[in-house]
Protein backbone atom coordinates (compact mmCIF):
# COMPACT_ATOMS: atom_id res chain seq x y z
CA UNK A 1 0.00 0.00 0.00
CA UNK A 2 1.13 3.39 -1.00
CA UNK A 3 1.46 6.36 1.33
CA UNK A 4 -0.69 9.32 2.05
CA UNK A 5 1.12 13.15 1.24
CA UNK A 6 -0.29 16.11 2.96
CA UNK A 7 0.48 19.10 2.00
CA UNK A 8 -0.03 22.55 3.29
CA UNK A 9 -2.63 24.49 1.99
CA UNK A 10 -0.32 27.61 2.14
CA UNK A 11 2.04 25.76 -0.40
CA UNK A 12 4.65 27.01 1.16
CA UNK A 13 5.67 23.89 2.87
CA UNK A 14 7.43 20.47 2.08
CA UNK A 15 4.68 17.41 2.08
CA UNK A 16 4.72 15.39 4.78
CA UNK A 17 3.51 12.18 6.02
CA UNK A 18 0.49 11.46 8.47
CA UNK A 19 2.53 10.46 11.05
CA UNK A 20 4.77 14.30 10.61
CA UNK A 21 1.24 15.46 9.81
CA UNK A 22 -0.43 14.51 13.17
CA UNK A 23 2.58 15.30 14.99
CA UNK A 24 3.06 18.91 14.00
CA UNK A 25 -0.95 19.63 13.73
CA UNK A 26 -0.22 22.76 11.75
CA UNK A 27 2.43 22.81 8.74
CA UNK A 28 5.73 25.03 9.37
CA UNK A 29 4.04 28.11 6.82
CA UNK A 30 1.16 27.86 9.60
CA UNK A 31 -1.32 26.50 7.07
CA UNK A 32 -3.88 23.58 7.15
CA UNK A 33 -2.67 20.13 6.12
CA UNK A 34 -4.59 18.49 3.11
CA UNK A 35 -4.52 14.71 1.99
CA UNK A 36 -3.51 14.97 -1.63
CA UNK A 37 -5.65 12.48 -3.03
CA UNK A 38 -9.39 11.60 -2.22
CA UNK A 39 -9.90 8.19 -3.65
CA UNK A 40 -13.75 6.97 -3.98
CA UNK A 41 -14.41 3.59 -1.96
CA UNK A 42 -15.55 0.93 -4.28
CA UNK A 43 -19.45 0.55 -4.67
CA UNK A 44 -19.15 -2.90 -3.40
CA UNK A 45 -18.50 -1.43 0.00
CA UNK A 46 -21.80 1.07 -0.29
CA UNK A 47 -23.88 -2.17 -1.24
CA UNK A 48 -23.30 -4.40 1.63
CA UNK A 49 -22.73 -1.36 4.25
CA UNK A 50 -25.82 -2.71 5.99
CA UNK A 51 -23.80 -6.01 6.70
CA UNK A 52 -20.50 -4.18 8.21
CA UNK A 53 -20.14 -3.40 11.74
CA UNK A 54 -19.41 0.12 12.38
CA UNK A 55 -15.58 -0.82 13.26
CA UNK A 56 -15.44 -2.41 9.81
CA UNK A 57 -17.05 0.85 8.21
CA UNK A 58 -14.44 3.12 9.68
CA UNK A 59 -11.38 1.34 8.79
CA UNK A 60 -12.21 0.83 5.19
CA UNK A 61 -13.22 4.76 5.30
CA UNK A 62 -9.41 5.83 7.44
CA UNK A 63 -7.53 3.40 5.50
CA UNK A 64 -6.37 5.76 2.61
CA UNK A 65 -5.24 8.29 4.93
CA UNK A 66 -3.14 6.40 6.75
CA UNK A 67 -1.75 4.01 4.64
CA UNK A 68 0.74 1.22 5.27
CA UNK A 69 1.97 3.83 8.48
CA UNK A 70 0.24 2.31 10.70
CA UNK A 71 -0.74 -2.05 10.60
CA UNK A 72 -3.42 -2.99 9.92
CA UNK A 73 -3.91 -4.43 13.44
CA UNK A 74 -3.08 -1.49 15.25
CA UNK A 75 -5.10 0.59 13.01
CA UNK A 76 -8.18 -1.91 13.89
CA UNK A 77 -7.57 -1.30 17.62
CA UNK A 78 -7.35 1.99 17.29
CA UNK A 79 -10.68 2.10 15.80
CA UNK A 80 -12.15 0.09 17.80
CA UNK A 81 -10.79 1.67 21.21
CA UNK A 82 -12.26 4.97 19.62
CA UNK A 83 -15.88 3.90 18.94
CA UNK A 84 -16.41 2.08 22.31
CA UNK A 85 -20.59 3.72 21.93
CA UNK A 86 -23.57 3.93 20.03
CA UNK A 87 -24.59 6.27 17.30
CA UNK A 88 -28.00 6.14 16.91
CA UNK A 89 -30.50 8.13 14.41
CA UNK A 90 -33.85 8.67 16.45
CA UNK A 91 -36.60 9.90 14.28
CA UNK A 92 -38.30 13.44 15.48
CA UNK A 93 -40.66 13.88 12.84
CA UNK A 94 -41.91 12.54 9.41
CA UNK A 95 -38.66 12.29 7.66
CA UNK A 96 -36.44 14.36 10.14
CA UNK A 97 -33.96 12.60 12.24
CA UNK A 98 -31.62 13.32 15.13
CA UNK A 99 -28.23 11.89 14.91
CA UNK A 100 -26.96 11.36 18.05
CA UNK A 101 -23.56 11.86 18.52
CA UNK A 102 -23.41 12.21 22.02
CA UNK A 103 -22.65 8.87 24.09
CA UNK A 104 -18.99 8.95 24.68
CA UNK A 105 -17.14 9.32 27.14
CA UNK A 106 -17.71 12.91 27.93
CA UNK A 107 -21.18 13.32 26.07
CA UNK A 108 -19.62 15.55 23.23
CA UNK A 109 -18.91 13.97 19.74
CA UNK A 110 -15.42 15.44 20.05
CA UNK A 111 -14.64 12.42 22.08
CA UNK A 112 -14.34 10.36 18.32
CA UNK A 113 -11.58 12.54 17.10
CA UNK A 114 -10.08 13.04 20.55
CA UNK A 115 -9.67 9.23 21.00
CA UNK A 116 -8.78 8.60 17.80
CA UNK A 117 -5.89 11.28 17.76
CA UNK A 118 -5.01 10.47 21.17
CA UNK A 119 -4.06 6.47 19.95
CA UNK A 120 -2.49 7.43 16.60
CA UNK A 121 -0.11 9.75 18.72
CA UNK A 122 0.57 6.83 21.46
CA UNK A 123 1.10 4.30 18.19
CA UNK A 124 3.80 6.58 16.92
CA UNK A 125 5.33 7.08 20.46
CA UNK A 126 5.64 3.68 20.70
CA UNK A 127 9.24 3.29 20.08
CA UNK A 128 10.77 6.09 21.22
CA UNK A 129 9.45 6.46 24.81
CA UNK A 130 11.99 8.81 25.60
CA UNK A 131 10.32 11.66 23.23
CA UNK A 132 7.42 12.70 25.03
CA UNK A 133 4.85 14.96 23.36
CA UNK A 134 2.50 17.62 24.66
CA UNK A 135 -0.54 18.39 23.64
CA UNK A 136 -1.73 22.06 24.67
CA UNK A 137 -5.25 22.84 23.79
CA UNK A 138 -7.60 25.98 25.03
CA UNK A 139 -11.26 25.43 25.57
CA UNK A 140 -14.09 27.40 26.28
CA UNK A 141 -15.89 24.21 27.53
CA UNK A 142 -16.49 21.16 25.35
CA UNK A 143 -13.19 20.19 23.28
CA UNK A 144 -11.23 20.31 27.28
CA UNK A 145 -13.27 17.47 28.47
CA UNK A 146 -12.85 14.87 25.05
CA UNK A 147 -9.27 16.09 24.78
CA UNK A 148 -8.80 15.01 28.59
CA UNK A 149 -10.82 12.05 28.75
CA UNK A 150 -9.58 10.73 25.12
CA UNK A 151 -5.76 11.11 25.88
CA UNK A 152 -6.44 9.71 29.85
CA UNK A 153 -3.63 7.35 30.29
CA UNK A 154 -2.24 7.57 26.73
CA UNK A 155 1.82 6.41 27.38
CA UNK A 156 4.31 9.22 26.18
CA UNK A 157 1.85 12.08 25.87
CA UNK A 158 1.22 14.82 28.87
CA UNK A 159 -1.77 16.70 28.14
CA UNK A 160 -2.16 20.70 29.14
CA UNK A 161 -5.40 22.26 29.04
CA UNK A 162 -5.96 25.75 29.26
CA UNK A 163 -9.36 26.89 30.12
CA UNK A 164 -10.57 30.29 31.70
CA UNK A 165 -11.24 30.99 35.35
CA UNK A 166 -14.84 31.21 35.75
CA UNK A 167 -16.10 30.76 32.24
CA UNK A 168 -17.11 27.16 31.77
CA UNK A 169 -19.78 25.47 33.31
CA UNK A 170 -19.51 23.29 36.32
CA UNK A 171 -19.73 20.13 34.63
CA UNK A 172 -17.29 21.34 32.13
CA UNK A 173 -14.83 22.14 34.68
CA UNK A 174 -15.43 18.95 36.80
CA UNK A 175 -14.68 17.09 33.17
CA UNK A 176 -11.44 19.21 33.02
CA UNK A 177 -9.68 19.16 36.14
CA UNK A 178 -10.74 15.82 38.33
CA UNK A 179 -8.78 13.15 35.95
CA UNK A 180 -5.15 13.61 37.23
CA UNK A 181 -2.40 11.35 35.58
CA UNK A 182 -0.93 12.64 32.46
CA UNK A 183 -3.62 15.59 32.32
CA UNK A 184 -3.14 18.82 34.19
CA UNK A 185 -6.01 21.85 33.86
CA UNK A 186 -4.48 25.51 34.28
CA UNK A 187 -6.89 27.71 34.78
CA UNK A 188 -6.33 31.35 33.47
CA UNK A 189 -7.14 34.41 35.22
CA UNK A 190 -8.96 35.88 31.62
CA UNK A 191 -11.49 34.74 28.59
CA UNK A 192 -11.27 31.99 25.95
CA UNK A 193 -9.05 34.11 23.99
CA UNK A 194 -6.42 34.63 26.49
CA UNK A 195 -6.13 31.01 26.83
CA UNK A 196 -6.06 31.05 23.03
CA UNK A 197 -3.14 33.45 22.21
CA UNK A 198 -0.91 31.45 25.30
CA UNK A 199 -1.61 28.40 23.32
CA UNK A 200 -0.71 30.08 19.69
CA UNK A 201 2.34 31.77 21.47
CA UNK A 202 3.89 28.32 23.09
CA UNK A 203 3.58 27.47 19.52
CA UNK A 204 5.80 30.35 18.35
CA UNK A 205 8.14 30.48 20.81
CA UNK A 206 12.07 29.27 19.59
CA UNK A 207 12.26 28.49 23.43
CA UNK A 208 9.95 25.85 23.68
CA UNK A 209 10.92 24.01 19.91
CA UNK A 210 12.30 21.03 21.76
CA UNK A 211 9.61 20.22 23.88
CA UNK A 212 6.84 18.43 20.94
CA UNK A 213 3.93 20.21 21.24
CA UNK A 214 1.15 19.80 19.51
CA UNK A 215 -2.46 20.70 19.40
CA UNK A 216 -5.81 18.76 19.58
CA UNK A 217 -7.96 20.81 17.72
CA UNK A 218 -9.78 20.40 14.46
CA UNK A 219 -6.98 22.00 12.70
CA UNK A 220 -4.98 18.26 13.37
CA UNK A 221 -6.22 16.07 11.18
CA UNK A 222 -5.92 12.91 13.18
CA UNK A 223 -8.85 15.27 14.86
CA UNK A 224 -10.66 16.34 11.97
CA UNK A 225 -10.70 12.85 9.59
CA UNK A 226 -12.36 10.32 12.12
CA UNK A 227 -15.43 12.71 11.94
CA UNK A 228 -16.14 11.22 8.78
CA UNK A 229 -17.48 8.31 10.25
CA UNK A 230 -20.28 9.09 11.68
CA UNK A 231 -22.06 10.32 8.15
CA UNK A 232 -21.63 6.55 7.04
CA UNK A 233 -23.44 5.25 10.28
CA UNK A 234 -26.03 7.40 9.85
CA UNK A 235 -26.25 6.12 6.09
CA UNK A 236 -26.04 2.67 7.11
CA UNK A 237 -28.95 3.56 9.55
CA UNK A 238 -31.28 4.98 6.93
CA UNK A 239 -30.13 3.47 3.80
CA UNK A 240 -33.40 1.08 3.60
CA UNK A 241 -35.46 4.40 3.31
CA UNK A 242 -34.05 4.91 -0.54
CA UNK A 243 -34.44 8.57 -0.27
CA UNK A 244 -31.71 11.45 -0.62
CA UNK A 245 -29.91 12.07 2.40
CA UNK A 246 -29.48 16.11 3.53
CA UNK A 247 -27.21 16.80 6.93
CA UNK A 248 -27.61 19.92 8.78
CA UNK A 249 -24.22 19.97 11.23
CA UNK A 250 -24.51 23.02 13.57
CA UNK A 251 -20.83 24.56 12.74
CA UNK A 252 -17.93 26.63 14.51
CA UNK A 253 -14.75 25.40 13.10
CA UNK A 254 -16.33 23.89 10.41
CA UNK A 255 -14.46 20.92 10.86
CA UNK A 256 -17.57 18.58 11.28
CA UNK A 257 -19.17 19.22 8.14
CA UNK A 258 -15.82 19.34 5.95
CA UNK A 259 -15.42 16.02 6.70
CA UNK A 260 -18.64 14.80 5.98
CA UNK A 261 -18.14 16.89 2.65
CA UNK A 262 -15.23 14.52 2.18
CA UNK A 263 -17.15 11.25 3.40
CA UNK A 264 -19.05 12.69 -0.15
CA UNK A 265 -15.76 12.61 -1.93
CA UNK A 266 -15.40 9.07 -1.17
CA UNK A 267 -18.55 8.13 -2.21
CA UNK A 268 -20.91 8.18 0.57
CA UNK A 269 -24.96 9.08 -1.62
CA UNK A 270 -25.38 12.90 0.43
CA UNK A 271 -27.81 14.87 -1.34
CA UNK A 272 -26.80 18.64 0.38
CA UNK A 273 -24.98 19.46 3.16
CA UNK A 274 -26.49 22.84 5.58
CA UNK A 275 -24.26 24.46 7.79
CA UNK A 276 -26.27 26.18 10.84
CA UNK A 277 -24.53 28.42 12.64
CA UNK A 278 -25.72 30.90 15.63
CA UNK A 279 -25.36 35.15 15.88
CA UNK A 280 -21.42 33.91 14.29
CA UNK A 281 -22.67 34.29 10.68
CA UNK A 282 -19.30 34.57 9.00
CA UNK A 283 -19.79 31.51 6.80
CA UNK A 284 -24.00 32.09 5.56
CA UNK A 285 -22.56 35.95 4.77
CA UNK A 286 -20.03 34.62 2.26
CA UNK A 287 -22.60 32.70 0.77
CA UNK A 288 -24.75 35.84 -0.18
CA UNK A 289 -22.24 37.90 -0.92
CA UNK A 290 -19.34 36.09 -1.90
CA UNK A 291 -16.99 37.97 0.04
CA UNK A 292 -15.24 36.11 2.87
CA UNK A 293 -15.39 38.80 5.83
CA UNK A 294 -14.47 37.12 9.60
CA UNK A 295 -15.75 39.06 12.14
CA UNK A 296 -14.97 38.99 16.27
CA UNK A 297 -16.49 35.80 17.90
CA UNK A 298 -20.01 36.68 19.67
CA UNK A 299 -21.33 35.19 22.97
CA UNK A 300 -24.47 33.17 22.56
CA UNK A 301 -26.00 29.81 24.35
CA UNK A 302 -24.59 27.67 21.68
CA UNK A 303 -21.34 28.67 22.88
CA UNK A 304 -19.38 25.71 20.96
CA UNK A 305 -19.99 27.59 18.15
CA UNK A 306 -19.19 31.16 19.10
CA UNK A 307 -16.67 31.39 16.47
CA UNK A 308 -16.07 34.84 13.78
CA UNK A 309 -12.88 32.76 11.82
CA UNK A 310 -13.35 29.34 11.22
CA UNK A 311 -10.28 27.38 10.79
CA UNK A 312 -11.65 24.69 9.03
CA UNK A 313 -13.63 26.58 6.40
CA UNK A 314 -10.05 26.87 3.71
CA UNK A 315 -10.46 23.19 3.98
CA UNK A 316 -13.95 23.29 2.56
CA UNK A 317 -12.91 25.69 -0.17
CA UNK A 318 -9.88 23.35 -1.26
CA UNK A 319 -12.24 20.65 -2.13
CA UNK A 320 -14.13 23.14 -4.28
CA UNK A 321 -11.28 24.87 -6.12
CA UNK A 322 -12.25 28.36 -4.60
CA UNK A 323 -15.58 27.62 -6.94
CA UNK A 324 -18.40 29.55 -5.48
CA UNK A 325 -21.28 27.97 -7.67
CA UNK A 326 -20.26 24.54 -7.50
CA UNK A 327 -19.67 24.58 -3.60
CA UNK A 328 -23.34 25.74 -3.49
CA UNK A 329 -24.84 22.77 -5.44
CA UNK A 330 -23.67 20.75 -2.56
CA UNK A 331 -24.32 23.58 0.50
CA UNK A 332 -26.20 25.88 2.19
CA UNK A 333 -25.95 27.99 5.16
CA UNK A 334 -28.33 29.67 7.63
CA UNK A 335 -28.09 31.89 10.81
CA UNK A 336 -30.01 31.72 13.80
CA UNK A 337 -30.38 34.00 17.03
CA UNK A 338 -30.47 32.99 20.47
CA UNK A 339 -34.26 33.77 20.65
CA UNK A 340 -34.63 31.32 17.77
CA UNK A 341 -32.43 28.61 19.35
CA UNK A 342 -34.87 28.80 22.26
CA UNK A 343 -38.08 28.76 20.38
CA UNK A 344 -36.54 25.71 18.70
CA UNK A 345 -36.05 23.79 21.58
CA UNK A 346 -39.14 24.29 23.02
CA UNK A 347 -40.93 23.37 19.65
CA UNK A 348 -38.82 20.13 19.52
CA UNK A 349 -40.07 19.40 22.80
CA UNK A 350 -43.37 19.94 22.52
CA UNK A 351 -44.38 18.06 19.11
CA UNK A 352 -41.32 15.34 19.76
CA UNK A 353 -41.27 15.13 23.36
CA UNK A 354 -37.56 15.10 22.46
CA UNK A 355 -34.92 17.39 24.10
CA UNK A 356 -32.39 18.93 22.11
CA UNK A 357 -29.57 21.39 23.52
CA UNK A 358 -28.71 24.72 21.73
CA UNK A 359 -26.42 23.42 19.43
CA UNK A 360 -28.62 20.53 17.97
CA UNK A 361 -31.56 22.83 17.83
CA UNK A 362 -29.50 25.24 15.59
CA UNK A 363 -28.82 22.01 13.59
CA UNK A 364 -32.80 21.32 13.63
CA UNK A 365 -34.02 25.02 12.75
CA UNK A 366 -31.03 24.98 9.71
CA UNK A 367 -32.50 21.53 8.45
CA UNK A 368 -35.95 22.67 8.36
CA UNK A 369 -35.34 25.68 6.23
CA UNK A 370 -33.36 23.64 3.95
CA UNK A 371 -36.32 20.48 3.56
CA UNK A 372 -38.70 23.50 2.59
CA UNK A 373 -37.15 22.74 -1.01
CA UNK A 374 -36.45 19.10 -0.63
CA UNK A 375 -39.60 17.31 -0.05
CA UNK A 376 -38.67 13.91 -0.81
CA UNK A 377 -35.40 13.79 0.99
CA UNK A 378 -34.89 12.36 4.43
CA UNK A 379 -32.80 15.02 6.54
CA UNK A 380 -30.70 14.72 9.86
CA UNK A 381 -29.02 17.26 11.91
CA UNK A 382 -26.25 16.45 13.54
CA UNK A 383 -26.99 16.34 17.94
CA UNK A 384 -23.73 16.95 18.89
CA UNK A 385 -23.27 17.32 22.57
CA UNK A 386 -25.93 15.20 25.36
CA UNK A 387 -27.86 18.51 26.65
CA UNK A 388 -26.96 17.60 30.41
CA UNK A 389 -23.49 19.17 28.91
CA UNK A 390 -26.06 22.84 28.48
CA UNK A 391 -28.22 22.19 31.72
CA UNK A 392 -28.34 25.67 32.94
CA UNK A 393 -29.42 26.46 29.50
CA UNK A 394 -32.05 24.02 28.81
CA UNK A 395 -33.62 23.21 32.09
CA UNK A 396 -35.50 27.07 32.91
CA UNK A 397 -36.26 26.72 28.73
CA UNK A 398 -38.18 23.58 29.31
CA UNK A 399 -39.12 23.98 33.44
CA UNK A 400 -37.94 20.16 33.45
CA UNK A 401 -35.62 19.10 35.54
CA UNK A 402 -32.55 16.63 33.93
CA UNK A 403 -31.75 13.10 34.82
CA UNK A 404 -27.71 12.90 35.69
CA UNK A 405 -26.00 10.13 32.90
CA UNK A 406 -23.85 7.60 34.78
CA UNK A 407 -20.82 9.87 32.91
CA UNK A 408 -21.65 12.75 34.18
CA UNK A 409 -22.25 11.28 37.73
CA UNK A 410 -19.06 9.67 38.23
CA UNK A 411 -17.31 13.26 37.85
CA UNK A 412 -19.55 15.60 40.30
CA UNK A 413 -17.94 13.87 43.15
CA UNK A 414 -14.07 13.87 42.42
CA UNK A 415 -12.16 16.64 43.81
CA UNK A 416 -10.78 19.48 41.41
CA UNK A 417 -7.43 20.09 40.94
CA UNK A 418 -6.14 23.09 38.30
CA UNK A 419 -3.14 25.45 38.51
CA UNK A 420 -3.85 28.83 38.39
CA UNK A 421 -1.89 31.22 35.72
CA UNK A 422 -2.12 34.43 34.79
CA UNK A 423 0.62 35.79 32.08
CA UNK A 424 2.35 33.74 29.07
CA UNK A 425 5.48 33.58 31.24
CA UNK A 426 3.74 31.77 34.32
CA UNK A 427 2.78 29.09 31.66
CA UNK A 428 5.66 28.96 29.64
CA UNK A 429 7.59 28.27 33.12
CA UNK A 430 5.13 25.56 33.63
CA UNK A 431 5.49 23.95 30.36
CA UNK A 432 9.58 24.01 30.86
CA UNK A 433 9.04 21.60 34.41
CA UNK A 434 7.39 19.44 32.43
C1 LIG B 1 -17.33 21.84 18.75
C2 LIG B 1 -18.82 21.80 18.75
C3 LIG B 1 -19.58 22.17 17.62
C4 LIG B 1 -18.97 22.75 16.36
O1 LIG B 1 -18.24 21.82 15.62
P1 LIG B 1 -17.22 22.32 14.47
O2 LIG B 1 -16.60 21.08 13.96
O3 LIG B 1 -16.23 23.22 15.18
O4 LIG B 1 -18.01 23.07 13.46
C5 LIG B 1 -20.96 22.04 17.68
N1 LIG B 1 -21.57 21.58 18.79
C6 LIG B 1 -20.88 21.23 19.90
C7 LIG B 1 -21.63 20.74 21.09
C8 LIG B 1 -19.49 21.32 19.93
O5 LIG B 1 -18.82 20.97 21.03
Amino acid sequence: MTKMKYYSLNHNAPKVSFQDAVIQGLAPDKGLYFPESLTPIPFEFYKNIDTLSNEEIAFEVIQQFIGDEIPEANLRQIISETLCFDFPTVKIEHNIYSLELFHGPTMAFKDVGARFMSRCLAYFNLDKKEAKNTVIVATSGDTGGAVASGFLGVEGVDVVILYPSGKVSDIQERQLTTLGQNVTALEVDGVFDDCQDMVKKAFLDDNLNYKNLTSANSINIARWLPQMFYFFFAYKQLKSENKPLIFSCPSGNFGNICAGIIAKKLGLPIEHFVASTNANDTVPRFLETGFYDPKPSKATISNAMDVGNPSNFIRIQEIYNNDLSEFKKDFSSYTFSDNETEIAIKTIYKNSNYIAEPHGAIGYLGLKKELLTHPNSIGLFLETAHPIKFIDTVEPILKVKLPIPTQIESVLNKKKRSIKIKTYEEFKEFLKLQ
